[in-house]
């Protein structure tokens, strides 16, 4: 029975170690390279799309989604609708 305990301990630590191993090699690896670059590009690309050019970087959850479907910034929107109400 000990045996068998130790042998599924076993298992899983190799399991986590090979996990481990996995991991470090794709931040080596040219592939690894690649997909850390491909995700720095949406990163920036995602806060281009949350910068106002006037009112600077929002939140996501704060912007308001045009009937179009496009995504504005709500002090511009509010600006549009409402009138300038700062
Ligand atoms: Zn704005």
């Amino acid at each position: 029975m000990n045996v068998i305990i130790l042998e599924s301990v076993l298992f899983v630590a190799l399991l986590a170690v090979v996990g481990a191993l996995f991991v470090t090699a794709l931040g080596i690896t040219p592939l690894g390279r690649r997909l850390r670059q491909s995700a720095n590009r949406k990163r920036i690309d995602k806060q281009a799309e949350l910068t106002c050019p006037i009112h600077g970087l929002q939140r996501e959850q704060d912007l308001v989604r045009l009937s179009a479907g496009e995504p504005l910034c709500p002090h511009c929107y509010q600006e549009a609708v409402h009138g300038h109400l700062d």
